[in-house]
């Protein structure tokens, strides 16, 4: 029996969680002794998928799935996983695919693990390590049914290549209308800016930038990074930025290489959704502020003064 990961992808192109979760897989597959089958929707192009480890790949395409519905897509995996005769499903834990590997795991009848970290602690008991307590803290997690899905939390493996290359399988499960009983409809503006969810690097502006009309400052910082831009919730409250951009406990959660806080106080439903990136970086006027304890640096200053000399010296790079 193959692992199974679902790549997730956009528009066609695999999001470098694919890549992720492919890497993860493999090194879960060495030490279980069996290889890596990926399931992809609608993508042409999936050789980049060996480079990550993944031995085959069942290609299903079909416009039926052009947008994601979570209980088609539970669906088909289900049927994939049925088909490979798959003991391990692993997903991603994007947006998606939080709101997916439940339903997959009703569907299969398998215990379920989000949020997972780091490879299985051992496989006879089956445990894995969880972020808990919005990452504040890790538990142990035990499954003892036969087929098994877990989350892997976003950021938390990295990638690694591998040498082979992945053989390909057109797959055409049977898709009824039951599946689309419920139809969500998502309209994403095209920016051409990187999103918050695909980024290494995140510039977030808070209340200490006064108003929208300042917002060239955090623009501007993550344009020279090829950054994505995010806000605290009072910003996005207030109207100042969209409500894609509020990351935190009830917005978006974050787990990035750089996240780079700009006059934002460090409040603790904020730092509850950051608290995954790599490296934190603070700039704020009050020294007090609660965001420099969990900061790896951390500039007390005025962001109007410190933005765009930081900016005007990335620029020199
Ligand atoms: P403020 O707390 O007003 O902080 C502004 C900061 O800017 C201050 O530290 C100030 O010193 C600094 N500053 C001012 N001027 C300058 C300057 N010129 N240069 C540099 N620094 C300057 N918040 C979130 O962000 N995400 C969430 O998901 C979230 N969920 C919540 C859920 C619940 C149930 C509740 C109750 C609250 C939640 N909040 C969330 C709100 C949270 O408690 C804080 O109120 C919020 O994060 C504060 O936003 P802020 O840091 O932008 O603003």
């Amino acid at each position: 029996m193959s692992i199974l990961i679902y790549a997730e992808s956009a528009e066609g192109k695999f999001k470098k969680v694919a890549f992720e979760l492919a890497s993860y897989a493999k090194k879960v597959a060495e030490s279980l002794g069996t290889t890596v089958t990926a399931l992809t929707v609608n993508v042409s192009d999936v050789s980049e998928l060996g480079k990550y480890g993944v031995d085959k790949v069942l290609k299903v395409s079909n416009d039926k799935l052009a947008g994601f519905n979570a209980k088609a897509y539970a669906d088909v995996i289900k049927q994939a996983a049925q088909k490979e005769g798959t003991k391990l499903v692993l997903l991603s834990s994007t947006t998606d695919s939080i709101y997916l590997s439940p339903l997959v795991a009703v569907a299969l009848e398998a215990g379920f693990a989000s949020n997972v970290v780091g490879l299985p602690i051992s496989t006879s008991p089956f445990q894995v390590k969880r972020n808990a307590f919005s990452n504040k803290a890790f538990n142990i997690t035990e499954i003892s049914t036969d087929v098994k899905v877990l989350g892997l939390a976003k950021n938390s493996y990295g990638l690694f290549e591998s040498a082979g290359a992945a053989t390909a399988e057109d797959f055409s499960p049977s898709i009824g209308d039951d599946d689309f009983g419920v139809k969500v409809e998502s309209v994403e503006k095209v920016t051409g800016k990187v999103s918050i969810a695909d980024a290494d690097i995140v510039v977030s502006g808070g209340r200490g930038l006064k108003g929208p009309e300042n917002w060239g400052l955090v623009e501007n910082l993550a344009e020279v990074l090829g950054a994505a831009t995010a806000c605290s919730k009072p910003v996005s409250d207030l109207g100042w930025r969209p409500h894609s951009e509020h990351v935190g406990q009830t917005g978006k959660p974050v787990a990035t290489n750089l996240y780079i806080a700009i006059g934002i106080s460090g409040a603790i439903q904020h730092i509850a959704g950051i608290n995954s990136s790599k490296v934190k970086v603070v700039i704020n006027n009050d020294p007090e502020a609660p965001f420099f304890k969990v900061a790896d640096y951390g500039i007390v200053g005025d962001a109007f003064e410190i933005v765009p000399k930081l900016t005007e010296k990335l620029k020199a790079f």
